[in-house]
């Protein structure tokens, strides 16, 4: 059975190309033609000897996720929801601003944490994304934008993971993924413009700092433990005491020197002045340097919560920045296509209604998109997630 490519960080490959009875460095090549060029047939890859191309028409595929629908904001943020079959579909979203493109991308189908405001944590989990399914968002992303934009230069500069699921559940995934973001001869990515966004799964924070240490994001959302556990269950497992901890922890290892502690505003639940002091006393007594993002909730029905109004957003921004800490308020991207924080994938949670959609779209779009060249159509598209 053929291999996808996208399913290896370099050493996988270099193994894979060993494994042929190629030299090392023939994996280079094959890498930077995936990664930086896009291409996908073997035929493209002009400095491989002939007899490699065929071995690898016999044994590998470049192989690309294919695309259900795409949505592009008037603010030029653009949406895609990705088929990886059996009725689930996954989003990446791009958000590009003046100094930066950003990338976000989901690590799962679905998400077993159940975090109550989060739209993709009431469709429940249905199973982890495989390296190469991690890898074809950005693979796919970055070489539609160049095609797009007419460039042969990088257009993605920074990767967060915070589409649907929770990263750090499905590590072993990751790890290869976050790897090829950060290989000069694929993406080339900083360490600081790779995020992973957690809820706070204690021992893998622990191995992502020795594994491969990249910018930190936790899913925070309350300062004390009865209200976190009630809004982000795994707090039950790792409570505040223990993640505050691993934050510690992890910053002997970080690019970064802060950790970004996400926190998405709820009204009359976690948005008081009473909370933002008890947020201040739980980071200074714990001794985390970081910044707070505070995320205006995007309200979906099944929650039962509503949305902070500005002015508390900006009181407890206020209170937040008095106390010492970097507070921003998270713009609103998207918002026209349902791109915004918490809102990724929320089609998902019916299934069905997925299920009808893919097998109406299968048709039309599978040809598309085999290849990050073929697929140029605007089309509707719903729903990113939250850490
Ligand atoms: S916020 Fe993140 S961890 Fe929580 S349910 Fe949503 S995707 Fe999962």
């Amino acid at each position: 059975m053929a291999v996808n490519l996208l399913d290896f960080d370099l050493e996988g490959l270099t193994a894979f190309c060993e494994s042929l009875g190629e030299k090392k460095f023939r994996a280079t090549q094959l890498f930077r033609w995936v990664h930086q060029k896009g291409a996908s047939s073997f035929d493209d890859m002009s400095d491989l000897a002939k007899s490699l191309r065929d071995k690898l028409k016999d044994h590998a595929e470049v192989l690309a996720l294919p695309v259900l629908t795409q949505h592009i904001s008037s603010d030029g943020t653009i949406k895609w929801l990705f088929d990886v079959g059996a009725g689930d579909a996954v989003e990446a979203v791009f958000i590009p601003e003046a100094d930066r493109g950003t990338l976000c991308v989901s690590s799962q189908a679905g998400c077993a944490v159940g975090c109550r405001f989060c739209s993709t944590g009431h469709q429940g989990f249905s199973r982890n994304l495989k390296t190469w399914e991690i890898l074809a968002q950005l693979w796919f992303a970055e070489h539609f934008l160049r095609k797009h934009l007419g460039t042969t230069d990088r257009v993605i500069s920074n990767v967060v993971m915070m589409g649907m699921g929770e990263p750090l559940q499905n590590y072993a995934a990751l790890i290869p993924a976050l790897k090829t973001m950060l290989d000069d001869h694929a993406y080339g990515l900083s360490r600081r413009r790779v995020t992973v966004s957690t809820s706070g799964v204690v021992p893998m924070m622990d191995r992502l700092g020795q594994d491969c240490p990249v910018a930190l994001a936790v899913s925070l959302h309350a300062p004390q433990d009865a209200l976190r556990d009630n809004l982000v269950p795994l707090n039950k497992k790792y409570p505040l005491a223990e993640l505050m901890s691993a934050c510690v922890r992890y910053l002997a290892h970080a690019p970064r020197d802060f950790i970004t502690f996400e926190y998405c505003m709820l009204a009359g639940v976690n948005d008081s002045s009473e909370h933002a002091l008890a947020l201040l006393a739980l980071v200074r007594d714990s001794g985390v340097p970081c910044k707070f993002n505070l995320i205006p909730f995007n309200p979906f029905p099944a929650s039962g919560l509503t949305q902070s109004a500005p002015s508390v957003v900006q009181a407890f921004s206020n209170i937040l920045t008095s106390g010492g800490v970097v507070t921003t308020v998270r713009k609103t991207r998207g918002d026209d296509i349902d791109a915004a924080c918490g809102q990724l994938a929320g089609d998902v949670k019916d299934r069905t209604r997925v299920g009808d959609r893919m097998s109406k779209q299968r048709t039309v779009m599978l040809h598309l998109v085999r290849s990050p060249e073929a697929a140029t159509h605007d089309k509707p598209i719903h729903e990113p997630s939250s850490h």
